[in-house]
């Protein structure tokens, strides 16, 4: 735990990992409140017609288990894959919970797939057993015979055996309320993640129980030395992405702090900010494009009526400007994370613990070794540009990559686990983002971190989303090419391209202005929210074979 009496530099130099000899996710998230306060409320979920259901610690530990019963009559085993396809709702934390419990392996999977998404990933982790919903069930069953390993589908809002499939609710009744949690080590495996596929085809990343425990210190600094009397979590993001789960649901729950839960097939602004409004939420974690879109719209009607402590914000480059629109409209400093699903919440910021800078990523949170290196492991000097690295060791780092030994192996350097993107360290040692090295764009010699320009894009009075890439070009290798989103009110134009490329030229720089810009109405996101540059990187090599051709 950090402590609030402590500085940054104390606080990071006398971290150490307390790892316990026996941990189970199922026992710190739930059943350690539950076995002392069973009345405890663990979960607000929010209803489509507005109303909400409350679920407390003792009903989730007797859910969890019956359903770990149920699993177990079903013939799942320790290490066993079960895919849960289902939005944010408690039946999703209830399955969580009871896969640990039962020493499973939990596969989150977004309920937002489509069915060639479900398919790769379902293959590759060859599970047997898949938690979902009816929407979920309907992709499911025309993918079925491609599934040889998938034993059983459980529906939680289904009609009985109508499909072959089994109901949620009556395999619970049918299990008893006790299931003695499996005797699990901190090293044995309880979650298969895939990565976001922003770079390419999405990985499995195995991690362990005690991935629950890396994410304490840099959740705690996030979130202003959460847990504090009165706190209340809600996040957007969805459970099934690192983000939501891990530094979101289950550290609340762990830390014994409500979570509003709330179905989100598409991310509204308006709805957010009413949301955190109607039920008084104190502590957010809103990835940055989400930020972006409240920023487009009037947040006048909330400000006011906010009652947030703390913000976080991750996944993605937040920037200066969405960090200075967050004190203003939500009237928190939003504290910036950095990680990946391989080994997350690695880089962060806290203003409680005095870590807090517009436009870098964070510091190394306490109990982590994060440092910008050169190609041969040494580590950069302030301002030189290199890729992000962390030291093994830490409990946050995956197991490995689920069937990919190839990608297993470039992962490393060394003592270093390679992140794939690029950073520079400051002065003071905050580490900014420069961009993934795929995105990084060279540019007549230059070479050009998208996150920068798409930041200043945005204090354009006219721009509310802008993504950049490189496009080919015979004479400068690429030139810097910007897909943007207008704010309402503003409609594409001659005038107002050169206006914006001016924008930039002047005041950022020369080389890299926007030399060309597209406007669109939505750019390509991930699930978890996340521009995915390679798309629109596609779309401009596209334009220019159709010139040459
Ligand atoms: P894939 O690995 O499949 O291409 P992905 O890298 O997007 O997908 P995640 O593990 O969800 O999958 O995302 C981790 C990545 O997100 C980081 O490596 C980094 O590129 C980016 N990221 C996370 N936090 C930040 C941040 N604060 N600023 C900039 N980028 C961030
Ligand atoms: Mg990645």
């Amino acid at each position: 735990m950090l402590s609030p009496l402590k500085s940054y530099e104390e606080l990071r130099s006398e971290f150490r990992w307390d790892m316990p000899e026996r941990y189970n996710i199922a026992y710190d998230a739930c059943d350690r409140w539950a076995n002392v306060e069973p009345e405890r409320l663990a979960l607000l979920h929010v209803l489509p017609s507005g109303s909400v259901e409350e679920w407390r610690y003792g009903q989730l530990k007797r859910s969890s288990s019956q359903l770990a019963n149920a699993l177990y009559a079903l013939g799942v085993v320790p290490r066993d894959r079960v895919a849960l396809l289902l939005p944010q709702a408690p039946e999703t934390a209830i399955s969580h919970l009871a896969i640990y419990r039962l020493g499973g392996i939990a596969v989150p999977l977004a309920a937002l797939f489509g069915p060639e998404a479900l398919r790769y990933r379902l293959e590759n982790a060859e599970a047997n057993v898949v938690v979902t919903n009816r929407s979920g069930l309907e992709k499911l069953s025309a993918l079925r015979e491609q599934l040889p390993f998938l034993e059983h589908i459980v529906c939680v809002d289904g009609d009985g055996q109508a499909h072959g499939d089994l109901d949620f609710w009556s395999l619970l009744q049918k299990g008893a309320d006790r299931f003695e949690i499996r005797d699990t080590s901190p090293d044995d495996p309880a979650l298969m993640i895939y990565t976001s596929g922003t770079t390419g085809q999405p990985k499995g990343a195995l991690l362990a129980h005690r991935v629950l425990l890396g994410h304490l210190p840099g959740v705690q600094m996030a979130h202003e030395l959460l847990p504090q009397p009165g706190d209340l979590f809600w996040t957007p993001a969805d459970w099934a992405w690192a983000g939501g789960l891990l530094n979101a649901l289950l550290p609340s729950l762990k830390f014994g702090v409500p979570v509003v839960t709330a179905r989100i097939d598409k991310f509204d602004p308006e709805g957010a900010f009413d949301l955190m409004v109607r039920h008084g939420v104190r502590n957010a974690f809103i990835p940055p494009t989400a930020l972006k879109m409240m920023r487009s719209v009037d947040p006048s009607p909330y400000t006011e009526k906010l009652k947030l402590r703390s913000v976080c914000s991750a996944g993605e480059a937040l920037g200066a400007e969405a960090f200075s629109w967050s004190e203003e409209a939500l009237g928190v400093t939003p504290n910036e994370m950095y990680g990946q699903t391989e080994c997350n919440l690695v880089l962060g910021s806290g203003k409680a613990v005095g870590v807090s800078k517009a436009g870098a990523i964070g510091r190394p949170v306490p109990g982590h070794e994060v440092s910008v290196i050169r190609p041969d492991g040494s580590v950069c000097d302030a301002s030189e540009q290199g890729e992000i690295a962390v030291r093994r060791g830490t409990p946050v780092m995956f197991l490995q990559y689920w069937q990919r030994p190839d990608a297993d192996e470039s992962k490393f350097l060394g003592d270093w686990m390679l992140t794939g993107d690029q950073g520079v360290a400051d002065a003071e040692g905050y580490i900014h983002f420069v961009g993934r090295n795929d995105d990084v764009i060279t540019s007549a010699g230059y070479r050009i971190g998208p996150s920068e320009i798409e930041d200043y894009l945005i204090t354009h009075e006219a721009v509310g989303l802008a993504a950049v890439v490189g496009k080919p070009d015979p004479v400068r290798t690429e030139i810097v090419k910007a897909y943007i989103v207008l704010k309402d009110g503003y409609e594409p134009s001659e005038a107002l391209t050169n206006d914006i490329r001016q924008y930039v030229r002047v005041s950022l720089s020369a080389h890299e202005y926007p030399r060309e810009i597209d406007f669109v109405s939505e750019l390509p996101l991930t699930t978890s929210g996340k521009v995915i540059r390679r798309i629109l990187r596609d779309r401009a090599r596209k334009e220019v074979e159709l010139v040459e051709s």
